[in-house]
This record gives structure tokens, sequence and C-alpha cells, in this order.
């Protein structure tokens, strides 16, 4: 789907240049395809720009969720606590580990994980707290930490949405002790599919480099340099590798980022100054002393005022070709939570009440004023 003015818009897409294709060109023709030196400069950018001492490249932000918490030794009887307002791989790469999930409701204004409501669900089996920079909205992480501290947890941030945002002043990727990236085409750099994992922790970047490559203990390169086939397998792990083709690409998109989180603000600016009119929307809040990296940006309907379903909005906005959709149908409802969890319905009341009221309208760098006008036009036309 192409976003030009009068076709379809989609709730999000990927932007890729000129400079883009011929920097995967470059690295196609260069002696390395995987494991070569584009990793490390990936590694090295992506961990500079968020403030952070390590990088660990990973095939998807889905591996960068599994391998953090194997860094963190997450097995079989600990408790980690997450929201289930997210994509259900933030719960799954805990019950990959044989760990339990355990969810914590989100506050209404923000729709960002509750710390009074973490704090509540702490028991001695806890190890961790996972938090969503929902919608690229940093979470409040000094009230997190203080309760990370109180009970000896570690502090994860699944920053799958807020790359290049910040919370007072300091930059995601230095707000928990790892924090993990995306950069699947809808997400604010993409590789087609890759992840990254930003830490200040140097155990647990090794752990996490060893557990992307099966569990050995040198790669294909660090054989070849040394010029040895000596190889040892010290933990059980995964091919979770990103492809130099994939760090190619990443490298070219990460110099368009600041201003491409510029203009996702400004995007947010315009739907913000013309929802304030509307009363059957409620908009969601940034701290005031945050940058929102705005991956999606979220409006929730007061259906009270409505003689219509969520569900209905959305095939009206269709019908206007605004391809809207919903971030998410809460992790604890699904079939497989509910049968083989044990989760269900009325564990977490503000979820379960906004989760139909919930819509992601189109929110990327590429959208034109005209773009936005549209959507603008047809959200108040519902
Ligand atoms: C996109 C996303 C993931 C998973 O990332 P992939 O790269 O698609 O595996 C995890 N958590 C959240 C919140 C996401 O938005």
């Amino acid at each position: 789907m192409k976003a030009d003015s009068t076709g379809p818009i989609p709730y999000g897409r990927q932007s890729i240049d000129d400079a883009d294709i011929a920097a995967v060109v470059r690295a196609l023709k260069s002696d390395w395809l995987t494991t070569g030196p584009l990793v490390a400069e990936f590694e090295r950018e992506v961990s500079r720009i968020s403030g952070a001492k390590f990088g660990v490249a990973v095939s998807s932000g889905t591996a960068g969720l599994h391998s953090a918490m194997f860094a963190l030794g997450i097995s079989a009887g600990d408790e980690v606590i997450v929201p289930s307002l997210t994509f259900a791989a933030t719960a799954n790469a805990v019950l990959y580990q044989g760990g339990l999930p355990i969810f914590a409701d989100v506050t209404s204004e923000s729709l960002l994980i509750d710390p009074a409501d973490v704090e509540k669900r702490v028991t001695k089996k806890t190890k961790a707290i996972v938090a969503v920079d929902y919608a690229g909205n940093p979470c409040d992480y000094d009230s997190l930490r203080i309760i990370a501290e109180k009970h000896g947890l570690a502090l994860v941030s699944d920053a799958c949405h807020s790359l290049g945002g910040s919370y007072k002043g300091r930059l995601v990727g230095t707000l928990a002790d790892l924090s993990v990236f995306s950069f699947h085409p809808v997400k604010h750099i993409t590789t087609a599919e890759g992840g990254m994992i930003v830490t200040n922790n140097e155990t647990y970047s090794g752990r996490m480099k060893l557990f992307r490559n099966h569990g050995i203990t040198s790669d294909h390169r660090e054989r070849a340099e040394k010029g040895t086939c000596h190889y040892e397998m010290t933990a059980l792990g995964f091919n979770y590798r990103l492809t130099d083709i994939q760090c190619a690409l990443g490298l070219s998109q990460l110099g368009k980022l600041g201003q491409w989180v510029t203009r996702r603000n400004e995007i947010a600016a315009l739907y913000n100054k013309s929802f304030a009119s509307l009363p059957f929307i409620k908009t969601l809040r940034t701290q005031t002393e945050s940058i929102n990296a705005h991956h999606l940006y979220v409006i929730q309907l007061n259906l009270e005022m409505l003689s219509f379903t969520r569900d209905q909005a959305l095939l009206s906005l269709r019908d206007s070709g605004i391809h809207a959709n919903v971030h998410y149908p809460p992790t604890h409802l699904h079939p497989y939570y509910k049968e083989r969890v044990g989760t269900r319905h009325g564990m977490l009341p503000v979820t379960e009440r906004i989760c139909d009221r919930i819509i992601s309208l189109p929110m990327f760098p590429g959208m034109s004023d005209q773009d936005v006008g549209r959507v603008i036009e047809a959200v108040s036309n519902l």
C-alpha cells in the first residue's frame, strides 16, 4: 500500500530511499553477508544514539526479548511482571525460558504499565519487570526503578515503540538494565526483520552474544581471523543472528531517525489539536518531561457517547481509505494464555475496559499533511 493523496493510508509504513538501497547493494558485494563488520558497526551506532555502552544485534525484537530473558537467567519457577496491553511477544519471551508472565494493569491516561499495580503483583518468585513504552511514550521509569530496587528485581524495557524517545532528559536505552528495540518495517527504523538489545552491563551483553549464536563461544569471523576451527558450545542458544545486509540497511536508516521522530511528533501535534474538540475521543497523555517517539497514535473512543462499536468505527474509517488498526488484543485474553497459563477475564480492569475502545490511526514519517488532514476528516465524521 502506498500512501498518496487518494489511495488507502496504512497505519504504518517504512521509508526506503536510494541511499538505503545503495548501502544494501554494497553489503551484498562485500566479503561478509553475515557475522561481518557491519554487525558490530550497527551495534555501536544504535548503542551510541541510545546512550548505552553495549548493543547486541539479533534477528527480531522477539529474539531480543528472549535474549534479555536468557541474560537475566529467567527459568522455571521465576515470575516476570509484564503488561498485557502489548504485542504477545513481550510475555511469550518469558514463557520461552520456562518463566511465568504475571500481568499488570495500565493507567487509563497513558496506557502505560501502572507502577502501583506492578508492586501489588511482586512475590518471592518475581525476578524482573518488563515495561513496554506503549505507542512510543516512555514508562514511569523512576517509579519502576524504586520498586525494582526495593525487591531486588531486574528492570527491562520493551522499547520496540520508543527508539529515539527520552524520559526526564534520559534517552530510551538508558532507563532499564536491558532495553529491546525492533526493526520491523512499521517501527522507527527498519532492517526488514531485526532487533537489538542495549545495556551498560558487559556480562549481560556477553551472554546475549553467546545466546544468539547457538551458545557457541566464538563466531565464524573470529575463528577465521584466528585461523582456528576450534569452538565450544557452553549454553543452549539459538541462531538469532542479524545479517550484514540487514545491518547495512539499519545503518543507513539510522541517520534519518532524528528527523523521523520529529515528523512523527508534528503529526501527533496536528492530531492532538484537531481531536481536542471532539468529545467522543480521548487522546493519550505524554508526561511533560518525556519525548514520545510516537510509534503509534492511539485514540480511545468514548463509547457511551456513540451509537456504534470500535469495530464499526474501523470499518467506516476503512471506507474512507483510512486503514487504522488495533494495538493490541490483551495478551492475557488470547486463547493460548487462557488455556495454558490460566489467565482470564476480570484480572485487569483498565486493560479490559479500554481494549474495545482503542484505535491506532495512521502514523509514519512519510505521511503528508494532506494525508493527516484526510485522517482527521474521517475521524471527525465518525
Ligand atoms: C514489534 C514489537 C515486538 C516484536 O518485535 P519483532 O521485531 O516483530 O519480533 C515486541 N514488543 C513490542 C511492544 C512490539 O511492538
